[in-house]
């Protein structure tokens, strides 16, 4: 099995924000997943490459978090617990199950409304100023709400290779999107798939 941790790390094959975070545990289905958020440090770079903080916020809070450590700690655990509700909600919505939103709705409770959006690069940000440890998880979860009340519920897909796990948005018109990357995991996938046959055809002859 490949494993390519860059990749994992700075391509967002999920199309939402949301998806492409729970997608931060890279072969979440095998059985040797891969951390790429390992810890609140981590969570943070993923933030700036995902473009859901700006500089400013992610910079405000690394010091933040570099003076109280166990406060850091605590928000990443809450980080990766939203991260886990986000895999149950994908997998109950594939399966066409109504989610639990308990915990969802709890978190939903405790954050603010929306703030205002400023520009950055190509795109623009929630104008979050980095001054509390759980601020990063907001942005998830606003992008998580915006999917379970869009047309995006009804589409949400996951990669079909063995052990991979990544979500997506299938957005293809007849919804036939099998893998999070053609690229990635479709040629693998492929190509492991062809040798088994050439296996299979080989072993029939000898046998
Ligand atoms: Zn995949």
């Amino acid at each position: 099995m490949s494993r390519d941790p860059q990749r994992a790390a700075t391509q967002f094959f999920g199309g939402r924000v949301c998806l492409d975070f729970a997608n931060t545990l890279d072969w979440r289905t095998s059985a040797e997943p891969q951390e790429l958020v390992p810890n609140y440090a981590a969570f943070l770079g993923w933030c700036g490459r995902r473009g859901t903080l700006s500089p400013q916020a992610i910079k405000a809070l690394e010091l933040i978090a570099l003076k109280k450590p166990a406060d850091a700690a605590a928000a990443q655990a809450e980080i990766l617990s939203l991260r886990s509700e986000i895999w149950s909600i994908c997998d109950a919505l594939r399966r066409g199950e109504r989610s639990d939103l308990a915990r969802v709705n709890a978190l939903l409770a405790q954050a603010p409304s929306q703030p205002s959006l400023v520009r950055t690069g190509s795109s623009y940000v929630h104008h979050l100023q980095g001054k509390t440890l759980s601020e990063p998880l907001w942005p998830i979860l606003w992008s998580l709400t915006a999917v379970l009340t869009s047309a995006d519920a009804s589409r949400i897909g996951c990669c079909q290779a063995d052990g991979c796990g990544w979500f997506y948005v299938d957005e293809s018109p007849n919804r036939t999107r099998l893998w999070c990357s053609s690229e990635v995991c479709g040629n693998r996938e492929r190509a492991r798939r062809a040798y088994a046959k050439r296996r299979k055809k080989v072993s029939g002859k000898s046998g």
